[in-house]
């Protein structure tokens, strides 16, 4: 049984629908990620979840428990806010021991679980400080102590990183992934930022206007995209205007303008018009090679080149690793995809 089900879940604001029939489950101690733009739902449902907003139509379970009337203090889950909205009055040990408080746990034990809780987001030598003596990526760590002191059955993350620098952020994406293998909670996360998604999710569930689109794991999701929406938002892509010139799921073939491309599985009928999507990094500089074309722009990373490749389907962008030179500006390449790496698309 799944540790959270969302039965036809749909929000409203006044005139609008913020999320429409969402129907998801989530497995018990895994990580789901709603992934979206903005707008599109995702803290209006991570609210739902937490109590925080009552849907005008649908159900909550917690394991078999419909929670939809629940108020929030009585659904064992523990909520990490966009802001970190930690009392400033209050100790950093104060303000992870609040929770606990209030559910009369004794006075002794608080201060133990508070500081077990900040030890594991390494804050513990800390505990006595102000939120206002401290970092953001260090408030951030306690507001992540604070929702998991009183071992919620669910962890709600909304945005966790947000506010945080590359290198603070990358710190507390492995601090999550710890806490994550360590304690095993299931957790819903909240984000925009699809590379967050990849590198931590065990599912992830990609939404657009309220709805969910598509969900799968995060190498389902970027290989297998079921739609243009879901393949741009998952990282950056190709799209080549083509026709299916043979479908079937064993396989198929795609007309383009630089010749035809094999692809894994085209679920689109013989004659349609869709989209050829080939990652950057698909596409492999070969000596002869069925695309031809003429490398406008070169951009040498280090790890990495990136070039803009010129060709009768338009302009390409192609990653190259381990590049051996700077630049191949106004050279003519060669390139090609594997069949598994071609996905038609359609909008
Ligand atoms: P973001 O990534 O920007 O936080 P989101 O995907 O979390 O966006 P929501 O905050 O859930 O999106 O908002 C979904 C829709 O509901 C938006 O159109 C938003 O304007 C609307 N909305 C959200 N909260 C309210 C509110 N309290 N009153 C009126 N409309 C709201």
């Amino acid at each position: 049984m799944p540790a959270i089900s969302l039965r036809g879940i749909t929000c409203r604001f006044d005139g609008t629908t913020a999320v429409d029939d969402v129907t998801l489950d989530i497995e018990g101690g895994s990580l789901l990620f709603l992934l979206g733009p903005s707008g599109c739902g995702k803290t209006t449902l991570l609210r739902t979840i937490a109590g925080f907003h009552e849907p005008a139509a649908g159900r909550v379970l917690l394991g078999d428990r419909d929670i939809t009337a629940l108020p929030p203090e009585r659904r064992e889950a523990g909520m990490v806010f966009q802001g970190y909205a930690l009392w400033p009055h209050m100790s950093v040990l104060e303000n992870v021991a609040f929770g606990l408080e209030v559910r009369r746990v004794p006075v002794a034990e608080r201060r133990r679980r508070a500081l077990e809780a900040l030890d594991l987001v390494h804050m513990a030598d800390l505990a006595e400080r102000r939120p206002g003596q401290l970092s953001g990526g260090q408030q951030q760590r306690v507001a992540l102590a604070r929702a998991i002191v009183f071992r919620p059955r669910v962890l709600l993350l909304d945005e966790p990183l947000s506010n945080l620098d590359a290198a603070l952020r990358l710190e507390m994406r492995n601090l999550i992934r710890r806490i994550r293998d360590e304690v095993r909670m299931t957790t819903v996360y909240v984000t925009h930022d699809q590379s967050e998604a990849l590198s931590l999710a065990d599912a992830i569930a990609v939404m657009r206007q309220g709805r969910v689109v598509q969900r799968g794991t995060p190498q389902s999701l970027y290989r297998r995209p079921a739609s243009r929406f879901v393949a741009e938002f998952m990282g950056r892509i190709n799209l080549l205007p083509s026709t299916v010139l043979q479908a079937g799921p064993q396989g198929g073939t795609l007309r383009t303008a630089v010749g035809d491309l094999a692809c894994d599985a085209c679920s689109a009928p013989q004659g349609a018009a869709v989209l050829a999507g080939i990652r950057p990094e698909s596409l492999r500089i070969v000596a002869e090679g069925p695309i031809r074309g003429l490398v406008r722009r070169s951009v040498y990373l280090g790890e990495m080149a990136q070039h803009e490749v010129e060709t009768a389907a338009g302009t390409l962008l192609v990653l190259e690793q381990d590049p051996g030179r700077a630049s191949r500006a106004g050279e003519t390449l060669a390139l090609q995809a594997a069949r598994d790496a071609v996905i038609a698309l359609t909008d």
